[in-house]
């Protein structure tokens, strides 16, 4: 029998439609990817330490709610609380945890599966290679498991990074290396330390005003790779204007440096001449780009010029394609934040439950 509903990812889109859809008893079946590049168990935030900007989990003692709150099994998945947060004074109390511990992407992704777990959805550990819509019940074709027929799909893969390739800026991921300053630029690693960006269009111009515009900031880099900015013009003036913020031109990164814990450096190349020079900062947001977890769907959606799927009528998660639902950034290159792509994900699930209403499918 073909399920009602068949969601693929594992990120707060995923997570947030399969809550909605279990209990509106769609007996939601999740494909949650493995470790490839396209499909991240529990998405983005796997990769991202302390979590300070999603509504609901202020600094707190939370250790112990997580660990009450996510089964047994999943424990080995809790990262250790890092260093930086624990206050010297109450190491010895509390199992370890100050006041100003803040929420771990990891910790918050395992709360929503587990949310999602403890209504009635099943999880699949399996990538989803190509979808078949060409009738209906539509068919998911899974990496190692046989097809399975769904009258309704939610693409929720998300989007991922575009980093710059070096084996130091891998080295350093979450030790001064971020792809996110609205996410990780107040963190105590960045604190009063001079910062650099890399990449020169809106998100770049972003990222680095965001950064600057912070208590503690210092001084942040723009490390630009041609003699102009990508950005709109209005978002370059903001920039080019802004007394904490300089412009390197014609520069690329050639290292990240580091002590071994933390980043301390940059030693950068330039376009022009092949010379190099090293820069003195305590982190590096590189903002070159996202792109969509969407090749295993081919040209079989409808996508916008950038490749992201495109929502095909107004505040609807509808694609071009009748019964295939998308939410989360894989459809989003605007606001690409957790609290958002979890929104849509509700959005997605609500959608889908007046779908299978509207035709009929009990
Ligand atoms: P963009 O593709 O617009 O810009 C990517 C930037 O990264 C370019 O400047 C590019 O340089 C640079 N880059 C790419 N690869 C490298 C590399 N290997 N080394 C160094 N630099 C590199 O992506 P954005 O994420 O900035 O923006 C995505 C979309 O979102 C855009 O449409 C943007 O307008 C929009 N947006 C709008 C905002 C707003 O309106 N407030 C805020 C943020 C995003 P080059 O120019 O040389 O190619």
């Amino acid at each position: 029998m073909a399920e009602k509903v068949v969601i693929i990812g594992s990120g707060p889109a995923g997570w947030s439609a399969a809550i909605y859809a279990a209990r509106a008893s769609l007996s939601p079946l999740v494909f949650e990817g493995t470790f490839k590049p396209e499909m991240i168990p529990l998405g983005q935030l796997a990769y991202t330490t302390e979590v300070e900007n999603y509504p609901g989990f202020p600094f707190g003692n939370i250790r112990g709610f997580v660990e009450s709150a996510v089964s047994k099994d999943r424990h080995w998945n809790l990262p250790p609380i890092p260093e930086h947060s624990k206050d010297p004074k109450n190491r010895n109390s509390l199992d370890d945890i100050a006041p100003h511990y803040a929420v771990q992407g990891i910790e918050l992704m395992e709360l929503m599966k587990q949310q999602a777990l403890n209504f009635d959805t099943r999880v699949v550990e399996d990538d989803i290679v190509d979808i078949d819509l060409s009738s209906r019940p539509y068919k998911v074709i899974p990496a190692k498991g046989e097809p399975i027929e769904a009258h309704t799909i939610i693409i929720a893969t998300g989007a991922r990074a575009n980093y710059l390739g070096l084996d130091s800026e891998e080295e350093y991921k979450n030790k001064g290396v971020s792809a996110c300053a609205v996410c990780d630029g107040a963190l105590p690693t960045f604190h009063a330390k001079p910062l650099a960006v890399v990449g020169a269009g809106d998100s770049a111009v972003e990222e680095a005003t965001y950064l600057a515009n912070l208590k503690s900031a210092v001084k942040v880099y723009m490390i630009v790779r041609r003699d102009q900015m990508r950005a709109s013009k209005i978002m370059q003036e903001r920039a080019l204007n802004h007394p904490k913020i300089e412009v390197i031109w014609n520069t690329v990164v050639d290292e990240v440096l580091g002590d071994g814990n933390l980043v301390t450096g940059l030693r950068l190349k330039s376009t022009q001449d092949d010379s190099t020079s090293e820069l003195a900062v305590g982190g590096m947001f590189v903002a070159i780009g996202h792109t969509p977890n969407t090749s295993f769907l081919g040209d079989k959606l409808e996508m916008n010029d950038k490749g992201y799927i495109q929502w095909s009528k107004p505040f609807r998660t509808n694609t071009s394609v009748d019964g295939v639902f998308a939410a989360g950034d894989v459809a989003d290159d605007y606001y690409r934040q957790a609290i958002t792509s979890a929104g849509t994900g509700c959005m997605a699930a609500l959608d889908v439950e007046r779908w299978l209403a509207e035709n009929g499918i009990e």
